[in-house]
Protein backbone atom coordinates (compact mmCIF):
# COMPACT_ATOMS: atom_id res chain seq x y z
CA UNK A 1 0.00 0.00 0.00
CA UNK A 2 2.94 2.22 0.85
CA UNK A 3 5.10 3.73 -1.33
CA UNK A 4 8.36 1.97 -1.56
CA UNK A 5 10.49 4.93 -0.77
CA UNK A 6 8.63 4.91 2.80
CA UNK A 7 8.71 1.44 3.05
CA UNK A 8 12.62 1.85 3.71
CA UNK A 9 11.67 4.80 5.94
CA UNK A 10 9.83 3.06 7.96
CA UNK A 11 11.92 -0.03 8.42
CA UNK A 12 15.18 2.52 8.87
CA UNK A 13 13.69 4.00 11.74
CA UNK A 14 12.77 0.96 13.39
CA UNK A 15 15.68 0.64 15.58
CA UNK A 16 14.80 4.68 17.22
CA UNK A 17 11.12 3.24 18.14
CA UNK A 18 12.29 0.48 19.01
CA UNK A 19 14.29 1.86 21.48
CA UNK A 20 11.36 4.15 22.89
CA UNK A 21 9.25 0.85 22.86
CA UNK A 22 12.02 -0.41 25.21
CA UNK A 23 12.35 2.77 27.53
CA UNK A 24 8.71 2.14 27.66
CA UNK A 25 8.60 -1.45 28.50
CA UNK A 26 11.71 -1.12 31.34
CA UNK A 27 9.65 1.91 32.92
CA UNK A 28 6.39 -0.47 33.43
CA UNK A 29 8.71 -2.40 35.12
CA UNK A 30 10.80 -0.65 37.68
CA UNK A 31 8.75 2.23 37.43
CA UNK A 32 9.56 5.57 35.76
CA UNK A 33 12.37 6.74 38.41
CA UNK A 34 14.34 3.37 38.65
CA UNK A 35 15.11 3.67 34.04
CA UNK A 36 17.65 6.63 33.59
CA UNK A 37 16.56 7.45 30.05
CA UNK A 38 19.22 9.05 28.13
CA UNK A 39 18.30 8.87 24.87
CA UNK A 40 15.43 11.63 24.05
CA UNK A 41 17.06 15.74 23.26
CA UNK A 42 13.98 16.95 24.76
CA UNK A 43 14.87 20.29 26.88
CA UNK A 44 13.71 19.54 30.87
CA UNK A 45 14.32 22.69 31.11
CA UNK A 46 11.06 25.47 31.68
CA UNK A 47 10.76 27.88 28.80
CA UNK A 48 11.44 31.44 30.32
CA UNK A 49 8.72 33.03 31.97
CA UNK A 50 8.45 35.61 29.68
CA UNK A 51 7.17 33.17 26.81
CA UNK A 52 3.97 32.68 28.71
CA UNK A 53 3.55 36.09 29.56
CA UNK A 54 4.06 36.99 25.59
CA UNK A 55 1.29 34.35 24.83
CA UNK A 56 -1.21 35.80 27.40
CA UNK A 57 -0.47 39.48 26.39
CA UNK A 58 -0.79 38.92 22.27
CA UNK A 59 -4.21 36.56 23.23
CA UNK A 60 -5.60 39.67 25.13
CA UNK A 61 -4.45 42.41 22.96
CA UNK A 62 -3.73 41.38 19.16
CA UNK A 63 -6.74 41.43 16.89
CA UNK A 64 -7.66 37.85 16.12
CA UNK A 65 -7.67 37.96 12.61
CA UNK A 66 -3.92 39.19 12.98
CA UNK A 67 -3.07 36.69 15.33
CA UNK A 68 -4.47 33.45 13.56
CA UNK A 69 -4.39 34.57 9.80
CA UNK A 70 -2.43 33.50 7.01
CA UNK A 71 0.59 35.67 5.97
CA UNK A 72 3.38 35.84 3.97
CA UNK A 73 4.86 32.92 3.82
CA UNK A 74 8.06 33.64 4.91
CA UNK A 75 5.99 35.06 8.17
CA UNK A 76 5.04 38.17 9.34
CA UNK A 77 7.20 41.20 8.46
CA UNK A 78 7.54 43.01 11.70
CA UNK A 79 9.19 39.89 13.28
CA UNK A 80 11.59 39.21 10.58
CA UNK A 81 12.28 43.24 10.57
CA UNK A 82 12.98 42.40 14.77
CA UNK A 83 14.80 39.80 14.04
CA UNK A 84 16.94 41.45 11.14
CA UNK A 85 17.67 43.86 13.86
CA UNK A 86 18.19 41.52 16.69
CA UNK A 87 20.92 39.75 14.73
CA UNK A 88 22.90 42.03 13.24
CA UNK A 89 22.99 44.27 16.56
CA UNK A 90 24.30 40.21 18.05
CA UNK A 91 26.59 39.31 15.85
CA UNK A 92 27.56 42.43 13.71
CA UNK A 93 26.31 41.74 10.20
CA UNK A 94 23.98 43.64 8.73
CA UNK A 95 20.87 41.71 7.03
CA UNK A 96 17.05 42.78 6.47
CA UNK A 97 13.78 41.12 6.96
CA UNK A 98 14.18 40.03 3.12
CA UNK A 99 16.75 37.67 4.23
CA UNK A 100 14.66 35.67 6.87
CA UNK A 101 11.87 33.00 6.48
CA UNK A 102 10.48 31.92 9.34
CA UNK A 103 10.67 28.02 9.99
CA UNK A 104 8.86 25.08 11.19
CA UNK A 105 11.98 24.83 13.29
CA UNK A 106 14.72 23.64 12.43
CA UNK A 107 13.75 20.79 10.15
CA UNK A 108 11.57 22.70 8.51
CA UNK A 109 14.29 24.94 7.61
CA UNK A 110 16.58 22.57 6.53
CA UNK A 111 13.72 20.92 4.64
CA UNK A 112 13.31 24.19 2.76
CA UNK A 113 17.02 25.01 1.86
CA UNK A 114 17.11 21.47 0.67
CA UNK A 115 13.88 21.59 -1.93
CA UNK A 116 15.02 25.37 -2.89
CA UNK A 117 18.87 23.95 -3.74
CA UNK A 118 18.95 20.23 -4.52
CA UNK A 119 18.50 18.86 -7.61
CA UNK A 120 18.34 14.71 -8.02
CA UNK A 121 21.92 13.04 -7.20
CA UNK A 122 23.20 16.26 -5.83
CA UNK A 123 25.79 15.66 -3.19
CA UNK A 124 25.45 17.02 0.42
CA UNK A 125 28.28 16.55 2.74
CA UNK A 126 28.00 16.61 6.47
CA UNK A 127 30.41 15.73 8.93
CA UNK A 128 30.06 12.59 11.21
CA UNK A 129 28.71 11.85 13.86
CA UNK A 130 26.03 13.96 12.23
CA UNK A 131 21.89 14.31 13.27
CA UNK A 132 20.67 11.10 11.56
CA UNK A 133 17.54 12.86 9.66
CA UNK A 134 19.79 14.80 7.46
CA UNK A 135 19.98 11.56 5.76
CA UNK A 136 16.10 11.75 5.40
CA UNK A 137 16.01 15.51 4.14
CA UNK A 138 18.07 14.69 1.64
CA UNK A 139 16.29 11.65 0.81
CA UNK A 140 13.42 13.62 0.19
CA UNK A 141 14.59 15.60 -2.40
CA UNK A 142 16.54 12.19 -4.18
CA UNK A 143 19.83 14.14 -3.27
CA UNK A 144 23.19 11.87 -1.58
CA UNK A 145 24.64 12.28 1.81
CA UNK A 146 27.93 12.34 1.43
CA UNK A 147 29.67 11.48 5.11
CA UNK A 148 33.00 13.21 5.92
CA UNK A 149 34.64 12.24 9.12
CA UNK A 150 35.52 14.67 12.04
CA UNK A 151 38.79 14.40 13.97
CA UNK A 152 38.54 11.70 16.52
CA UNK A 153 40.19 13.92 19.08
CA UNK A 154 38.95 17.44 18.71
CA UNK A 155 35.61 16.39 16.77
CA UNK A 156 36.21 19.18 14.52
CA UNK A 157 35.68 18.69 10.97
CA UNK A 158 38.39 17.06 9.26
CA UNK A 159 39.31 18.99 6.61
CA UNK A 160 41.81 17.54 4.54
CA UNK A 161 39.09 15.01 3.67
CA UNK A 162 36.80 17.15 2.97
CA UNK A 163 38.93 18.49 0.17
CA UNK A 164 38.57 14.88 -1.24
CA UNK A 165 35.43 14.74 -0.89
CA UNK A 166 34.49 17.92 -2.59
CA UNK A 167 33.02 16.94 -6.11
CA UNK A 168 31.85 18.59 -9.32
CA UNK A 169 28.34 17.01 -7.67
CA UNK A 170 28.50 18.85 -4.57
CA UNK A 171 26.02 21.19 -3.65
CA UNK A 172 26.09 22.23 0.02
CA UNK A 173 27.98 21.55 2.82
CA UNK A 174 25.97 20.85 6.32
CA UNK A 175 27.66 21.88 9.90
CA UNK A 176 26.09 21.97 13.04
CA UNK A 177 27.60 23.81 15.55
CA UNK A 178 26.97 23.44 18.69
CA UNK A 179 27.22 20.05 17.54
CA UNK A 180 24.42 17.28 18.38
CA UNK A 181 25.85 14.43 19.68
CA UNK A 182 29.54 15.61 20.31
CA UNK A 183 29.06 18.90 21.92
CA UNK A 184 31.65 20.76 20.07
CA UNK A 185 31.61 24.45 18.91
CA UNK A 186 33.45 24.53 15.34
CA UNK A 187 36.21 27.03 15.80
CA UNK A 188 37.43 30.22 14.40
CA UNK A 189 39.86 28.69 12.61
CA UNK A 190 37.82 25.62 11.75
CA UNK A 191 35.04 28.03 9.69
CA UNK A 192 37.77 30.02 8.05
CA UNK A 193 39.75 26.85 6.74
CA UNK A 194 36.19 25.83 6.19
CA UNK A 195 35.00 28.81 3.91
CA UNK A 196 38.56 28.71 2.44
CA UNK A 197 38.13 25.27 1.07
CA UNK A 198 34.80 25.77 -0.20
CA UNK A 199 35.75 29.35 -2.03
CA UNK A 200 38.91 27.37 -4.00
CA UNK A 201 36.49 24.52 -4.97
CA UNK A 202 33.80 26.58 -6.36
CA UNK A 203 36.22 28.48 -8.35
CA UNK A 204 37.99 24.98 -9.32
CA UNK A 205 34.70 23.49 -10.86
CA UNK A 206 33.34 26.83 -11.41
CA UNK A 207 30.27 25.74 -9.13
CA UNK A 208 28.30 27.33 -5.99
CA UNK A 209 28.57 25.39 -3.09
CA UNK A 210 26.51 26.61 -0.29
CA UNK A 211 27.59 26.25 3.72
CA UNK A 212 24.83 25.62 5.45
CA UNK A 213 24.99 25.84 9.22
CA UNK A 214 21.76 24.14 11.52
CA UNK A 215 22.34 25.81 14.96
CA UNK A 216 19.48 24.82 17.19
CA UNK A 217 21.79 24.92 19.87
CA UNK A 218 23.36 28.63 19.32
CA UNK A 219 22.90 29.89 22.74
CA UNK A 220 22.87 26.62 24.74
CA UNK A 221 26.78 26.99 25.57
CA UNK A 222 28.92 26.71 29.00
CA UNK A 223 32.28 28.48 30.26
CA UNK A 224 31.37 31.93 29.03
CA UNK A 225 32.39 30.06 24.76
CA UNK A 226 31.19 31.57 22.01
CA UNK A 227 30.07 30.38 18.59
CA UNK A 228 31.45 32.05 15.82
CA UNK A 229 28.82 33.20 13.26
CA UNK A 230 28.80 31.97 10.18
CA UNK A 231 27.96 34.63 8.10
CA UNK A 232 30.88 36.34 9.05
CA UNK A 233 32.97 34.22 7.53
CA UNK A 234 31.51 33.00 4.25
CA UNK A 235 28.70 34.90 2.03
CA UNK A 236 27.52 31.91 0.15
CA UNK A 237 26.18 31.09 3.67
CA UNK A 238 22.67 30.18 4.94
CA UNK A 239 22.22 29.94 8.86
CA UNK A 240 19.16 27.63 9.89
CA UNK A 241 18.13 28.24 14.06
CA UNK A 242 15.50 26.85 15.82
CA UNK A 243 13.78 28.07 19.32
CA UNK A 244 13.16 24.22 19.98
CA UNK A 245 16.01 23.86 22.57
CA UNK A 246 17.22 27.60 23.08
CA UNK A 247 13.56 28.30 24.31
CA UNK A 248 12.21 24.75 25.34
CA UNK A 249 9.86 25.35 22.20
CA UNK A 250 10.41 22.12 20.37
CA UNK A 251 6.51 21.23 19.99
CA UNK A 252 5.85 24.24 18.55
CA UNK A 253 7.73 23.87 15.73
CA UNK A 254 9.49 27.89 15.88
CA UNK A 255 12.48 28.90 13.78
CA UNK A 256 14.10 31.21 10.87
CA UNK A 257 16.74 31.02 8.98
CA UNK A 258 18.88 34.00 7.79
CA UNK A 259 20.60 33.90 4.40
CA UNK A 260 24.17 36.17 3.69
CA UNK A 261 23.25 38.89 1.51
CA UNK A 262 25.32 38.18 -0.78
CA UNK A 263 24.23 34.75 -1.49
CA UNK A 264 25.00 34.07 -4.71
CA UNK A 265 20.90 34.68 -6.36
CA UNK A 266 19.70 35.33 -3.31
CA UNK A 267 16.51 37.37 -4.58
CA UNK A 268 15.72 34.33 -6.71
CA UNK A 269 17.18 32.01 -3.79
CA UNK A 270 14.90 33.78 -1.53
CA UNK A 271 11.91 33.56 -3.78
CA UNK A 272 11.72 29.75 -3.77
CA UNK A 273 12.10 29.39 -0.25
CA UNK A 274 9.07 31.23 0.04
CA UNK A 275 7.17 29.00 -2.42
CA UNK A 276 8.96 25.77 -0.94
CA UNK A 277 7.49 26.59 2.91
CA UNK A 278 4.26 27.06 1.37
CA UNK A 279 3.87 23.49 -0.91
CA UNK A 280 5.42 21.39 1.15
CA UNK A 281 3.15 22.16 3.52
CA UNK A 282 4.21 24.28 6.41
CA UNK A 283 2.51 27.24 4.41
CA UNK A 284 4.00 29.22 6.80
CA UNK A 285 5.24 28.92 10.54
CA UNK A 286 2.77 29.35 13.61
CA UNK A 287 1.42 32.37 13.55
CA UNK A 288 1.01 32.48 17.47
CA UNK A 289 4.48 31.55 18.00
CA UNK A 290 6.24 34.28 15.52
CA UNK A 291 4.59 36.43 17.29
CA UNK A 292 6.00 35.15 20.79
CA UNK A 293 9.12 35.59 19.14
CA UNK A 294 8.83 38.95 17.83
CA UNK A 295 8.01 40.15 21.99
CA UNK A 296 10.96 38.09 23.81
CA UNK A 297 14.06 38.08 21.52
CA UNK A 298 17.48 37.73 23.48
CA UNK A 299 15.17 36.36 26.21
CA UNK A 300 16.98 32.75 27.80
CA UNK A 301 16.41 29.47 29.44
CA UNK A 302 18.56 28.97 32.89
CA UNK A 303 21.27 27.30 31.44
CA UNK A 304 23.10 26.56 34.71
CA UNK A 305 20.12 23.44 35.07
CA UNK A 306 22.26 21.84 32.16
CA UNK A 307 26.17 23.04 32.92
CA UNK A 308 25.36 21.43 36.26
CA UNK A 309 24.33 17.77 34.89
CA UNK A 310 27.03 18.48 32.58
CA UNK A 311 29.48 18.63 35.42
CA UNK A 312 28.31 15.77 37.32
CA UNK A 313 27.90 13.67 34.86
CA UNK A 314 31.30 13.80 32.85
CA UNK A 315 33.64 14.10 35.89
CA UNK A 316 31.77 10.85 37.05
CA UNK A 317 32.34 9.02 33.97
CA UNK A 318 35.44 10.21 33.27
CA UNK A 319 36.82 9.42 37.04
CA UNK A 320 35.14 6.09 36.44
CA UNK A 321 37.38 5.45 33.12
CA UNK A 322 35.19 6.22 30.40
CA UNK A 323 36.71 8.47 27.72
CA UNK A 324 34.54 11.59 26.47
CA UNK A 325 35.34 15.20 25.41
CA UNK A 326 34.00 17.81 28.02
CA UNK A 327 30.47 19.22 26.01
CA UNK A 328 31.57 22.93 25.22
CA UNK A 329 27.82 23.25 24.07
CA UNK A 330 24.21 21.80 23.54
CA UNK A 331 23.25 19.17 25.82
CA UNK A 332 24.96 15.60 24.61
CA UNK A 333 27.69 13.73 26.26
CA UNK A 334 29.28 11.21 23.44
CA UNK A 335 31.27 8.85 25.17
CA UNK A 336 33.79 6.23 23.64
CA UNK A 337 32.23 2.94 24.21
CA UNK A 338 34.44 0.78 26.18
CA UNK A 339 33.84 -2.44 23.30
CA UNK A 340 34.04 -1.67 20.12
CA UNK A 341 30.45 -2.93 19.23
CA UNK A 342 28.66 0.43 20.45
CA UNK A 343 25.10 -1.67 20.12
CA UNK A 344 26.36 -4.14 22.16
CA UNK A 345 27.22 -2.07 25.00
CA UNK A 346 23.88 0.01 24.46
CA UNK A 347 22.28 -2.97 25.37
CA UNK A 348 24.56 -4.11 28.09
CA UNK A 349 23.62 -0.84 29.66
CA UNK A 350 20.29 -1.86 29.30
CA UNK A 351 20.52 -4.63 32.06
CA UNK A 352 21.21 -1.63 34.19
CA UNK A 353 18.16 0.29 33.36
CA UNK A 354 20.53 3.16 31.33
CA UNK A 355 19.44 4.04 27.68
CA UNK A 356 22.09 5.26 25.38
CA UNK A 357 22.23 5.99 21.74
CA UNK A 358 24.68 3.88 19.56
CA UNK A 359 27.31 6.76 17.90
CA UNK A 360 26.71 4.22 14.68
CA UNK A 361 22.98 6.13 14.71
CA UNK A 362 25.03 9.32 14.22
CA UNK A 363 27.21 7.46 11.82
CA UNK A 364 29.84 7.39 14.19
CA UNK A 365 30.10 3.65 15.51
CA UNK A 366 32.43 2.93 18.60
CA UNK A 367 30.38 5.90 20.61
CA UNK A 368 27.59 6.36 22.87
CA UNK A 369 25.05 9.53 22.89
CA UNK A 370 23.66 10.59 26.45
CA UNK A 371 21.03 13.49 26.73
CA UNK A 372 21.58 14.77 29.92
CA UNK A 373 18.30 17.33 29.43
CA UNK A 374 17.02 15.49 32.65
CA UNK A 375 16.66 16.14 36.08
CA UNK A 376 19.43 16.50 38.21
CA UNK A 377 18.23 13.87 40.70
CA UNK A 378 17.88 11.21 38.00
CA UNK A 379 21.24 12.05 37.01
CA UNK A 380 22.38 11.24 40.77
CA UNK A 381 20.57 8.63 40.55
CA UNK A 382 21.93 6.63 37.48
CA UNK A 383 25.72 7.21 38.64
CA UNK A 384 25.46 3.73 40.97
CA UNK A 385 24.32 2.15 37.61
CA UNK A 386 27.28 3.67 35.21
CA UNK A 387 29.80 2.41 38.18
CA UNK A 388 28.15 -1.43 37.59
CA UNK A 389 27.91 -0.66 34.16
CA UNK A 390 31.59 0.24 33.97
CA UNK A 391 32.48 -2.64 36.43
CA UNK A 392 31.15 -5.76 33.95
CA UNK A 393 34.05 -4.51 31.59
CA UNK A 394 36.45 -4.31 34.27
CA UNK A 395 36.15 -7.83 35.32
CA UNK A 396 35.89 -9.86 31.82
N1 LIG B 1 19.21 19.71 14.02
C1 LIG B 1 19.76 19.14 15.09
C2 LIG B 1 21.23 19.03 15.15
C3 LIG B 1 18.95 18.64 16.13
O1 LIG B 1 19.53 18.08 17.18
C4 LIG B 1 17.55 18.77 16.00
C5 LIG B 1 16.67 18.21 17.04
O2 LIG B 1 17.05 17.48 17.91
C6 LIG B 1 17.03 19.39 14.87
C7 LIG B 1 17.88 19.85 13.90
C8 LIG B 1 15.56 19.57 14.68
O3 LIG B 1 15.15 20.62 15.51
P1 LIG B 1 13.71 21.31 15.38
O4 LIG B 1 12.89 20.80 16.52
O5 LIG B 1 14.00 22.75 15.51
O6 LIG B 1 13.15 20.95 14.07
Amino acid sequence: MISNKMKDLVNSSSLIRAMFEEGKRLKSIYGPDHVFDFSLGNPNVEPPEEIVSAIHEILREESPSMVHGYMNNSGYEDVREKIAAYTSDTYGTKVGKEHIVMTCGAAGGLNIVFKTLLNPDDEVIVFSPFFSEYRNYANNYNAKLVIVPSDKTSFQPDLKALEKSITEKTKAVLINSPNNPTGVIYSHDTLEKLSNIIKAKEQEYGLSISLISDEPYREIVYDGKEVPYLLKYHTNAVIVYSYSKSLSLPGERIGYLVIHPQFDNVDEVMAALNVANRILGFVNAPSLFQRVIGKTLGVKVDLSIYEKNRNVLFEHLTQLGFEALKPEGAFYLFMKSPIADDKQFCTDAKAFNLLLVPGSAFGCPGYVRLAYCISHDHIINSLPAFEKLWQTYQNN
